[in-house]
């Protein structure tokens, strides 16, 4: 089955496919609705949907220039939101660092003929050419550094950025400039840097060029051989794997460690909706 007409990959869809082939072809290939719950309690993964949403936004605003007082005001209604963004204005590394601001910035490269998309919540160019690439996440804590290290993501931002920043900004980029920066937002002072560079580039090349040509000339779409991922999956009962969806209690009360299934559809899936 080949990839729909116009298709981009992303870190989330790369994601599904390193995590579940099944779930990448339902998903991305059959473009399959299924009314399965991701999480339970429903109502409390929803609302963390959406304040995750708003933070977002309004972090964004704030970066374009809104005044603080006002952006206040539009949070009164959600003292976790409340706590959320007075951790955003303490985070001084952010506010002292000097550069220009893109909030919300989509790029493009493309990877083995197909595009791959990147979209930051927050890149900042300093004057001497340091590019700085700012992640939000409302997890309930901090992942260790090599859980971040392994997603997706930390690769295909990186990669978008050395590839495809250099159209930005009209020159092209010193990779060993560039960095990303996780920031979880109840504990923003343990935020977690990755430096980029010539050789980390390669790699990530040859990487996520194998990977993308490897989608394209996949014939079997295996179903996970971790049943983990498949409680927190929304089609999980057409799999056979199960009919009730996991607990978020329960993965936060039993796990180390933050693990990948709570990650895109628990937490890290806010970003499939806009941000
Ligand atoms: S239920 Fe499990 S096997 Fe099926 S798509 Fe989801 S993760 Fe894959």
């Amino acid at each position: 089955m080949s990839l729909p007409e116009g298709f981009r990959f992303s870190q989330s869809s790369l994601q599904d496919y390193v995590d579940c082939p099944r779930r990448f072809q339902l998903r991305y290939l059959e473009s399959q609705s299924w009314p399965g719950v991701h999480v339970e309690p429903v109502l409390e993964h929803e609302q963390h949907v959406y304040r995750g949403t708003r933070f977002h936004r309004l972090v964004e605003r704030h970066q374009l220039g809104m005044d603080v007082a006002l952006l206040a005001e539009t949070v009164a209604d959600d003292p976790d939101l409340q706590a959320w963004w007075r951790a955003y204005l303490d985070f001084d590394f952010l506010h002292d660092l000097e550069g220009a601001r893109y909030p919300e910035l989509s790029l493009f490269t493309v990877v083995a003929g197909v595009p791959l998309m990147a979209m930051f919540d927050l890149v900042v160019v300093t004057p001497g050419g340091r590019v700085v690439i700012f992640d939000w996440k409302t997890y309930a804590r901090v992942p260790s550094r090599q859980w971040f290290a392994a997603r997706l993501q930390t690769r295909v931002y990186l990669y978008v950025m050395a590839a495809a920043g250099g159209r930005l900004l009209g020159y092209e980029l010193d990779l060993d400039q560039i960095s990303l920066i996780y920031c979880v937002v109840s504990q923003m002072d343990s935020f977690v840097v990755f430096d980029y560079s010539v050789a980390l580039f390669d790699g990530d090349r040859g990487y996520l060029s194998g990977l993308v040509s490897g989608v394209g000339a996949r014939l079997d779409w295996l179903l996970t051989a971790d049943e983990q991922l498949c409680r927190f999956c929304v089609y999980r009962s057409l799999c056979g794997r199960g009919v009730r969806s996991g607990n978020l209690l329960d993965i936060s009360n039993s796990h180390d460690n933050i693990s990948d299934v709570v990650d895109f559809f628990v937490l890290g899936g806010v970003g499939e909706v806009g941000f």
